[in-house]
């Protein structure tokens, strides 16, 4: 099972510039999920620099048109321009605030939050771009439902700005 990364260990992948863009968006995506149908962040992702594909666990699949709302949030904050900030904070000060769940048990005592404008913050040690203005246009390529698991995987893809 892939791992997710937000929040993860540090591994070289996530530190490479070229996926900042994909990785920055699935932020956004986590985000707009969790506001559109009250789940929890991606419960596993594979981000490559042309195409990714997220995992939630849902009650439910989405209509074709909760996947067209999907789109049209994501590009709105997107188009906002905002800036993505990171801040460091103790694990302590992350309780309550944060899912400290995921968190390795060999993590830090100082945890790293990444905050894109007001929108969003999660706990990630990957690389993101500086503003949401370079992630281009998010689009949904395929999804698919496994009733069996409850799980909703959605691939997509950016259109450079
Ligand atoms: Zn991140």
């Amino acid at each position: 099972m892939e791992t997710n990364i937000e929040i993860n260990k540090p591994s070289p992948k996530f530190q490479d510039v070229s996926i900042a863009p994909m990785h920055t968006c699935e932020h956004i995506i986590n985000r707009t999920m969790i506001n559109l149908f009250g789940c929890g962040r991606s419960v596993s992702a594979h981000i490559e620099k042309k195409k990714s594909k997220l995992d939630y666990a849902l009650e439910s699949a989405p209509t074709e048109e909760d996947v067209k709302r999907l789109e049209e949030t994501v590009n709105a904050v997107i188009a906002q321009g905002l800036d993505v900030s990171t801040e460091f904070i103790t694990q302590e000060e992350a309780q309550g605030r944060f899912d400290l769940k995921r968190l390795p048990d060999d993590a830090s005592e100082t945890v790293r939050v990444v905050k894109v404008g007001n929108y969003d913050e999660c706990l990630c040690l990957g690389t993101h771009v500086k503003n949401t203005s370079e992630i281009g246009t998010f689009k949904v390529i395929s999804h698919d439902w496994n009733e069996e698991a409850k799980r909703w995987r959605m691939r997509f893809k950016l259109v450079a700005p």
